[in-house]
């Protein structure tokens, strides 16, 4: 069985407990944070076990290379803390289940993966990714299943990855690019944080873009928007990708405007907390990210993730601040989307 690489003596040599000091939803000084990770990796009992929401970002604030969430995640299975009712877990869990259906394009050496998200088949779509579509796969034999470490169960993973990675490399791709960052952190992050090889070259699709984006220099044209930028919790594992969203914009001519809820204080779509927790706390989310949008002057509200987008952008919409995808924003610069009226 795969087992967590986790290095205790970063803990105990460790300058500042910066995962845990961070977190938005607990509250610890630096010497409380470390002797709590000390006491989780040693498997006593600890207020974070209760208290943590899962919302990934640990994972980005520990800069010395361990893996505090996926520790987190570890013990509360080993003591059977469950962070939603069994029934919501079981619910997820089948809609993951693998059942031999998926849709393969025609495929090439480099593919795109849409996970198992219908509406990534949608947006990719016109020039910026005319060098490699058709050649693309979808469907659960190639989702990632890290969602389920939201529910304090690794099994499912341990159990699921190994089989799509090797469903990935019997396609015979050498290099994927993940148009969701969960996915494309399962290659680069979890997968690697339990030991297992990636047979093929994960490459995130802002990377993708921004490469794209460069070289369609011709057609692009500066959009003149104000936008504030929806950060997903997967960015979380996958944070050395956030940097491209500035560069990306800085491309096309967009503004980020500056926010209280952004970069490493972002705060994420709730809707994962709608499923584990209840309603409070994702109105009590949801509601500072949207009051933070308006105060910002953001006419646009841009998405990475279409989680994100389901949970949001009717709010938003509702704020006055229009729902963007990423792409769709790319696509606009190139002059394949109209814009919308200011
Ligand atoms: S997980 Fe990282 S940030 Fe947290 S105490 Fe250990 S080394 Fe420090
Ligand atoms: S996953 Fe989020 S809520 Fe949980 S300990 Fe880490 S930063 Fe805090």
């Amino acid at each position: 069985m795969f087992k967590l690489q986790f290095d205790e003596q970063r803990c105990l040599n460790c300058p500042d407990g910066a995962c845990l000091v961070k977190c938005q939803y607990l509250d610890f000084e630096k010497d409380q944070a470390k002797a709590e990770m000390v006491k989780i990796f040693r498997g006593e009992d600890s207020p974070v076990f209760q208290d943590c929401v899962t919302c990934y970002s640990c994972e980005e604030y520990c800069t010395r290379g361990n893996h505090p969430f996926y520790l987190i995640n570890e013990k509360r299975e080993d003591k059977g803390i469950l962070t939603a009712p069994r029934a919501i877990t079981r619910q997820w869990i089948n809609i993951g289940e693998p059942k031999g259906k998926f849709q393969l394009g025609e495929l090439g050496k480099v593919a795109l993966s849409f996970g198992f998200m219908p509406q990534l088949k949608e947006v990719a779509k016109g020039k910026l990714f005319e060098d490699v579509m058709p050649s693309y796969f979808f469907g659960q034999e190639f989702f990632c299943n890290v969602v389920y470490i939201h529910f304090a169960d690794t099994k499912v993973f341990k159990e699921r990855l190994p089989r799509v990675i090797e469903n990935i490399s019997n396609l015979g791709v050498k290099e994927v690019i993940f148009l969701h960052d969960e996915c494309y952190a399962a290659f680069t992050s979890l997968a690697p944080a339990y030991g297992m090889e990636i047979p093929f070259k994960p490459v995130h699709y802002f990377e993708y873009l921004y490469k794209r984006l460069t070289a369609l220099q011709d057609l692009r044209r500066p959009l003149n928007m104000k936008v504030a930028y929806q950060r997903p919790c997967s960015n979380r594992l996958c944070g050395d990708t956030h940097s491209y969203v500035q560069k990306i914009m800085d491309l096309i001519g967009v503004s980020l405007v500056p926010r209280t809820y952004q970069d490493e204080n972002s705060l994420c779509c709730g809707s994962i907390f709608r499923a584990m927790y209840g309603y409070d706390l994702m109105k009590d989310v949801q509601s500072r990210n949207l009051e933070d949008m308006k105060q910002s002057g953001a006419e646009y509200c841009i998405f990475n993730c279409h989680g994100c987008m389901n949970a949001l952008s009717t709010l938003v919409a509702s704020q006055g601040i229009k729902p963007l995808h990423v792409i769709e924003l790319c696509r606009m610069a190139i002059g394949e989307k109209p814009e919308p009226e200011k």
